[in-house]
């Protein structure tokens, strides 16, 4: 999907993300076995999952219409 960030004007590919994080997944497995296996398994739903920006990781941008896309791979920029 490509977006245009609003946080840092990227304008490209979005990522895909994984909420939460290693370490507390790490943490969990160490600690207890069963939530850390829940939790393995809710990062790797696709409800763990999420776009954002490759560049800031922020969430904050908006989809590119196929029209401007084109336009911007034209004119190296967006139109306004
Ligand atoms: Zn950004």
């Amino acid at each position: 999907m490509k977006i245009v960030c609003s946080d840092c004007r990227y304008v490209g590919e979005a990522v895909e993300m994984k909420k939460g994080s290693r370490k507390k997944e790490i943490a969990l497995w160490c600690c207890l076995f069963l939530p850390g296996l829940f939790y393995t398994l809710w990062r790797q739903s696709t409800d763990g999952k999420y776009l954002a920006c490759p560049q800031c990781t922020g969430t904050r941008f908006r989809t590119l219409k196929r029209r401007e896309w084109k336009e911007f791979e034209r004119k190296g920029s967006l139109p306004t």
